[in-house]
């Protein structure tokens, strides 16, 4: 990575210590992972900026501070086998194939263009355990089910049903819901039939589209 792009993710990371991120496994991911390369280039100047940033097609890169949130979350683990919902500019993928390797991640967008615009960026650097699928993930990917963790970064009314049943036994599923406009993240450990829920906090991401989207 450039110097003055290293200096200025060190910050970055630094930032999020400071915000309560204690994970070393996420925090060493968000080092390792130019988070610029995901970015169009006149955003450059602001690829470390704890913010959410705009892309084509009125999506966005999520912010650093939730990703970081939601990735402690999943407790991510050496072998894991994940699922995004989400794909976008991809630099979420890499940071929990990066965590997760030798495990896979299978990531889905439902934009062709993005699906394109990720696998273009993830060239860029060295991460082969990542599978880009152009499809709707509201309803999962069932090809590749169970998985030990789901990620879905775009807002849902309620978490889509395939999702819990295409998650492990003891899987954990990380999810914002709640409206299109503001969104409550959510924890959820699937224990047999039960489904334990915890609340993370409050946040905004872009609307979940497809089967069971807004
Ligand atoms: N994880 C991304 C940010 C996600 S933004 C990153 O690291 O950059 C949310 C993305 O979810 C958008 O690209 C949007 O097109 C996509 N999306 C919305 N509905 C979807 C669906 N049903 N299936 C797959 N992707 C979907």
């Amino acid at each position: 990575m450039q110097e003055g792009f290293k200096l200025e993710n060190q910050k970055l990371v630094e930032h999020l210590k400071l915000m309560g991120i204690k994970d070393e496994k996420v925090l060493n991911s968000i080092l390792q992972v130019p988070r610029h390369i995901f970015l169009p280039k006149n955003l450059w100047k602001v690829a470390y900026s704890d913010d959410a940033l705009p892309l084509e097609q009125g999506q966005t890169i999520s912010q650093p501070y939730t990703v970081a949130v939601m990735l402690e979350a999943l407790e991510l683990k050496k072998g894991d086998k994940v699922l995004e919902v989400g794909t976008a500019s991809g630099w979420n993928v890499c940071l929990i194939a990066k965590i997760i390797d030798p495990g896979i991640i299978y990531t889905t967008e439902i934009i062709k263009e993005l699906a394109e615009f990720a696998k273009k960026n993830i060239k860029k650097i060295d991460i082969k355990n990542i599978e880009i699928i152009h499809t709707d993930g509201s309803q999962g990917y069932e090809k590749e089910a169970p998985y030990d963790k789901i990620i879905m970064t775009c807002a849902c009314k309620e978490v889509p049903p395939p999702l819990f049943s295409q998650l492990k036994d003891n899987g954990i599923l990380v999810a914002p819901v709640g409206s299109k406009f503001s969104q409550q993240m959510i924890k959820i450990i699937k224990q047999g039939k039960n489904l334990n829920k915890d609340y993370l906090g409050d946040f905004i991401f872009v609307p979940l589209k497809g089967k069971y989207g807004f």
